[in-house]
């Protein structure tokens, strides 16, 4: 799975975002473990402008300069219609998860 580096465009930013928000995979979250929010499973959803994607909570800081391809075009808004498709879904995740923790291994 390919992945997208900082700066993006706004139009990939403004995907990020809408991506971020869908619930169609699990977000991005902050990777400091003492992140001063610690909201949903002890993590803060990340946000994103066109330098990246960045934790909101007040005095954390933590930034994430990439993001996987599929977020960054809008293809996740087909993954949102593959919603009944459970096992299509599960492949997805397994892809892109993987490639994320290999990617943010250094954390
Ligand atoms: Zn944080």
């Amino acid at each position: 799975m390919d992945t997208v580096e900082a700066p993006f465009t706004a139009d990939q930013a403004a995907s990020i975002r809408g991506y971020q928000q869908s619930g169609v995979l699990r977000p991005f979250a902050c990777a400091r473990d003492d992140c001063p929010a610690h909201t949903w499973r002890g993590r803060s959803w990340l946000l994103c402008d066109e330098d990246g994607l960045f934790c909101p909570a007040p005095g954390c800081g933590y930034r994430q300069a990439w993001a996987l391809a599929f977020m960054a075009d809008w293809a996740w808004q087909g993954m949102r219609r593959a919603g009944r498709d459970r096992r299509r879904v599960r492949r997805l995740m397994r892809g892109a998860w993987g490639k994320a923790r290999r990617v943010q291994a250094p954390y």
